[in-house]
């Protein structure tokens, strides 16, 4: 029998209304001792709210509403309760206390949702959409979070168990009549059967690489000579005075780093100091940082001068992004002459290269195209193929491609049925980790420890 638990659920500080939640087998008996209902009726009726005021003995506390869910029918599907503040930290801590004086312990992090869990109302990797969603930066990563808290990823998942368990069926039929030549049939079925399940895997494996996207962000690094105009650039994007933006080198010298939203995208963007041989020891260290900085990015966006010449300078940041996944951009278009050297030498790397002018904002929408272009962000949430966006999951199926290419690599040479059928089985269980069907409790508790309160 599980014991009672309570949480502040709303975020802290003072709000419209704050919500105290209760649930276990003694939740509405406490509450019974702290809350006296206005109408007087003892009557828990599920789905309801009643109005009436918190005490503490003789001292009023607050007047609140309560909302009731009476067990199976809740979150936790435990008896549960809200009480709906009017918010306010004081208040709040001081209708938690009450809870807990009278019998409630303090919930866990996560500790509602792990029961929701536990209770089976919903599956793990929905729990970790919950979580997801919570912590969604952008709208189509929030859309990704609810397909998969409605189940999307679970049914996916379900479904490659049961064909992996058809499989299993059908080839260990073969080892109970051996009478039959119905080996080589069910094998060469098997084997097929398999290969489409790998095919699966992959392509849900290889979501991730979106899915990532979709969760991280995309790491960005500007880079380009001292007053190539990176900080115009990012100011431009950013449409707001964030990076300081003055005309002596070398002011940038430390990294900023903002995050914007990018059709649903985000771009985890870093100013770089500008890259130049020095011989001041700051700068040089904000040059290695650049240099160390584009190496990791995912996205370079190197700036060019369209109004100075072509120099060492310039010649230095081309090594550097070389074999980077990069835009280059040739900055202050709004200037009249013409920069032939320049355009030569850039148009011999082979990049895409895009004209803008950061202080006009000329370019600018034409560079986000190309980033969607790049990342293929359009296709993202256009179909409806489900995006693994968890890291935990992705690593599962990778563990479940290995185990399924193994059994068809025996089935394939002929091994005795049993061994590819302990690989079946191992890629069920790898498997049944993401949804939960199949794991440990320490790993539960992993995943529960990074669940806010009160959720
Ligand atoms: P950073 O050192 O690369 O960060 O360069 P800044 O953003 O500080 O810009 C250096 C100088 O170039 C400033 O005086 C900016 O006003 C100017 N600048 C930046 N972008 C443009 C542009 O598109 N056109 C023109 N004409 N000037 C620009």
């Amino acid at each position: 029998m599980s014991n009672t638990i309570c949480a502040i659920s709303t975020a802290q500080g003072n709000g419209g209304i704050g919500i105290v939640r209760m649930s276990g087998p003694d939740c509405f008996e406490i509450l019974n001792k702290i809350f006296i209902p206005k109408n007087g009726s003892k009557e828990i009726k599920g789905y309801s709210i009643k109005y009436g005021k918190i005490v503490d003995k003789d001292v009023f506390i607050d007047e609140v509403l309560v909302s009731y869910f009476v067990a199976p029918k809740s979150f936790t599907k435990e008896n549960m309760c809200e009480i709906n503040t009017h918010g306010g930290m004081v208040v709040e801590r001081k209708i938690l206390e009450l809870c807990l004086k009278n019998g409630a312990d303090l919930a866990t992090p996560g500790e509602f949702t792990k029961r929701a869990f536990l209770n089976g109302r919903i599956d793990l990797s929905q729990a970790e959409a919950v979580m997801d969603l919570i912590n969604s930066k952008t709208e189509k990563e929030s859309k990704e979070s609810a397909k998969q808290l409605e189940g999307s990823l679970s049914k996916k998942i379900n479904d490659i168990e049961q064909k992996l368990f058809n499989t299993i069926t059908a080839i260990e039929v073969t080892v109970d009549y051996p009478e039959y030549d119905i080996e080589e049939v069910a094998n060469r079925d098997a084997v097929k059967e398999l290969k489409e399940i790998r095919e699966d895997l992959d392509k849900l494996k290889n979501s991730f690489n979106q899915g990532k996207l979709l969760k991280n962000g995309i790491r960005t690094v500007i880079v380009g000579k001292p007053n190539a105009g990176k900080s115009s650039l990012l100011n431009a994007l950013l449409k707001e005075d964030r990076a300081i933006v003055s005309n002596i080198e070398g002011t940038t010298r430390d990294t900023i780093e903002e995050q914007l939203n990018v059709n649903g995208i985000l771009l985890n963007l870093v100013d770089t100091a500008g890259i130049r041989d020095t011989e001041n020891e700051i700068e040089k260290i904000g040059v290695k940082k650049a240099k160390k900085l584009a190496n990791e990015a995912e996205l370079v966006i190197a700036l060019f001068d369209k109004s100075r010449k072509f120099d060492n300078e310039d010649e230095e940041i081309i090594k550097i992004i070389e074999d980077k996944n990069t835009i280059i951009i040739i900055n202050k278009n709004d200037v009249d002459e013409e920069n032939k050297e320049l355009e030569e030498k850039l148009k011999e790397i082979n990049k895409p290269i895009i004209k803008i002018s950061a202080i006009t904002g000329e370019g600018i929408e034409e560079l986000y195209s190309k980033i969607e272009e790049m990342f293929k962000l359009n296709e993202i949430s256009e179909n409806n193929e489900i995006i693994i966006t968890n890291e935990r999951h992705k690593n599962q199926i990778q563990k479940a491609i290995n185990n399924v290419s193994q059994a068809i690599d025996s089935l394939e040479v002929d091994t005795p049925v049993d061994i590819s059928a302990i690989y079946i089985k191992q890629t069920l269980e790898d498997l049944g980790e993401i949804t939960g069907r199949n794991i440990t409790e320490d790993i539960i508790n992993e995943i529960f420890k990074n669940f806010c309160l009160g959720k």
